[in-house]
């Protein structure tokens, strides 16, 4: 095993300008050598020449292929995937504000506005002086403390018009030669500019299953004491699904991998939420890293790895540190490494990989393709990542929260972790709450809850529409409140966001399709075309121009995005369209026009001129 990692000496300047060829050329080569040539660190290196240059230029396009020994348009390609790649100098401060229903309701536009008067910089654009840069971007996870931004790396949450004047003033205080670190936070605490503090916290009305006690590397001892299978028989007895959306038996999915046969074996964390509302993770990897940690460890075990990769999401790079610094205590400790725990031969380590803004990444087989420092798109399946994964080995992937179960039923025992939930959905869920409540946060609960409990809980009483599961979840009236957040029954990846009285809910339906038609990665046209389609026919609709037709057209596109698209992205982006029109037919009657639309010219009349010019006989039916 060697997880190598980047040495560059000294802080890294972050440039906005043109940078000179003959300075660059060598500093990336040196990078270059610190990941020894190897095309499948890809994005470290890319990310390490982003990190002292603010900008990837072609020299450094040029000097990193022929450092990998790639095409310098394979290197482009890969570059151009990924929202937080910029191939063009932009501001010495790049500041991207987070744009989703919950930051917008929260008062992101005035925040923008106010943004835009401290810096001189449009949106989507750079100041005069070159000194900021502007833009919206996709959720950053701070869901909870909108309207958020990040400032080169750094997350800045709760902000206000005032605030952004306080914040502009400070980084115009950084004098030009300053160096100016891209991913801060030694202390996980962010850069000393006003509102770069994140709240971390974990509310549990009820059973305790994530913040324990328990010492570190407990739960692996109790691994090690019964063999690899017993332990994913224990997994099968506490019924544990993944925890990532889809709610596979995480016990079968051990089994196969450990069961495919390959030269190596992988455990994936897939720390990549991307869904907008979903910040569980987040607080998970900030406040029980070790749980996370002993279960991929359990992991290993159970399948045989010696391998493990967190795949960070780029928008929480402030965490890589603090992680870094546990996964070093865990090393001193005997808990990774080789013969773990004392055990003859049991040799895992954990690499943690940082993302570039990709929300498809969070699907499992595009994480892969990023991990290996490609494009993620993700990959046509069977064969799937268990038996043909990362490097094209056995690829167990899971998500943070299903890792700290795997940690806590090995801890104390099935019986214990099956006590809580549901028949199907056994033991606690974490739920990310945001939008209009009194008290949003990350909630464990029992699965089984209905919407009413939880809204009572967490002073959301009288909401007027719920969205549960995020954007590819479930748009839920109050006449379901009664229903239960459980796999059986209302499934969620951890996402739920409140909407109160006064909310629009066709505006968040298009504002969710927005969202799919940004994040599309191309590769197939159902999602590619459908989803901006979508948008236009949601868009004429909201404006009072459309008709029944017009709704029946756009019910009947969405069922064929669903039924020919190729991931899960697409498969699921007409969901906000065709909940919203199952739960609130009334929202769309009252927009629709009540004649239907007659064309002023026929297709028949259209084509008269052309039939006659070339001599055509008309067909059956035209004049
Ligand atoms: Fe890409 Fe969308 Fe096709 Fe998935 S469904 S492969 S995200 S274009």
């Amino acid at each position: 095993m060697a997880f190598y990692s980047p040495k560059i000496e000294g802080q890294p300047v972050f440039q906005s300008a043109p940078v000179d060829d003959a300075q660059l050329i060598p500093a990336v080569q040196t990078i270059v050598q610190e990941f020894e040539g190897d095309k499948t660190r890809l994005m470290d290196i890319v990310l390490a020449v982003h990190q002292r240059y603010g900008h990837i230029p072609d020299a450094a396009v040029e000097a990193i292929a022929s450092g990998v020994n790639m095409q310098a348009v394979e290197v482009t390609s890969m570059i151009s995937f990924y929202a937080f790649l910029n191939r063009e100098p932009k501001g010495r401060f790049q500041i991207r504000l987070c744009k989703t229903p919950m930051s917008l309701m929260k008062g992101a536009e005035d925040v923008a506005l106010a943004f835009t008067r401290a810096t001189g910089a449009q949106i989507g654009g750079v100041s005069p002086d070159g000194e900021f840069s502007l833009d919206w971007t996709s959720d950053i996870g701070m869901a909870d403390q909108e309207p958020s931004a990040l400032v080169n790396g750094t997350m800045l949450t709760s902000l206000t018009p005032d605030a952004v004047t306080n914040i502009v003033a400070a980084l115009r205080e950084y004098p030009k030669d300053t160096p100016y670190p891209l991913f801060p936070g030694a202390d996980g605490k962010g850069m000393p500019i006003p509102h770069s503090q994140v709240q971390a916290s974990l509310i549990q009305p009820g059973p305790i299953i994530f913040r324990r006690g328990a010492q570190r590397g407990e739960s692996i001892n109790a691994a090690l004491a019964i063999p690899p299978e017993a332990v994913i028989e224990a997994l099968n007895k506490a019924r544990l699904r993944g925890r990532g959306g889809a709610g596979f038996p995480t016990s079968t999915k051990w089994k196969l991998c450990r069961e495919a046969a390959g030269s190596e074996h992988y455990v994936v964390c897939n720390a990549d939420e991307g869904e907008p509302g979903t910040f569980k993770d987040r607080v998970l990897l900030a406040l029980a890293p070790d749980l996370v940690f002993d279960g991929m460890t359990v992991a290993a075990y159970a399948i045989g790895a010696r391998t493990g990769l967190v795949y960070l999401r780029g928008e929480y790079a402030y965490l890589r540190e603090p992680l870094q610094r546990v996964l070093n205590q865990r090393r001193e400790a005997g808990l990774l490494g080789q013969n773990i725990c004392g055990r003859q031969g049991f040799d895992f380590d954990i690499r943690i990989q940082l993302g570039a803004g990709a929300y498809i990444c969070g699907e499992e087989s595009a994480l892969i393709q990023s991990l290996e420092g490609k494009r993620g798109a993700p990959r046509d399946r069977p064969p799937f990542p268990v038996s043909c994964g990362y490097l094209n080995q056995p690829t167990a992937v899971d998500n943070v929260e299903t890792f700290c179960c795997a940690a806590r039923i090995m801890e104390q025992s099935a019986d214990w972790f099956s006590r809580y939930g549901t028949e199907q959905s056994t033991g606690t869920r974490l739920l990310s709450v945001s939008g209009d409540c009194a008290q949003p946060g990350v909630y464990e609960v029992p699965f089984g809850m209905t919407v009413n409990v939880l809204l009572a809980l967490v002073g959301g009483t009288g909401a007027s529409f719920v969205q549960i599961g995020g954007p590819s979840g479930e748009c839920v009236a109050p006449k379901d409140y009664g229903r239960r957040i459980a796999f059986e029954d209302l499934a969620t990846g951890g996402s739920v966001i409140i909407f109160g009285p006064g909310r629009n809910v066709l505006e968040v339906a298009l504002q969710f399709i927005e969202f799919f038609a940004e994040e599309s990665c191309g590769w197939c046209t159902p999602c590619r075309v459908g989803t901006a389609l979508l948008q236009q026919q949601l868009e004429k609709i909201i404006a009072d121009r459309g008709t029944k037709a017009d709704l029946n057209a756009m019910e009947a596109l969405c069922n064929t995005i669903r039924r020919t698209s190729r991931c899960g992205l697409g498969q699921t982006a007409p969901n906000p369209i065709l909940s919203t029109i199952r739960n609130f037919p009334e929202a769309y009657a009252v927009k629709l026009r009540k004649e239907e639309f007659t064309p002023r010219v026929t297709l028949q009349e259209a084509l008269a001129e052309a039939v006659e010019v070339q001599g055509r006989r008309p067909l059956a039916g035209e004049q």
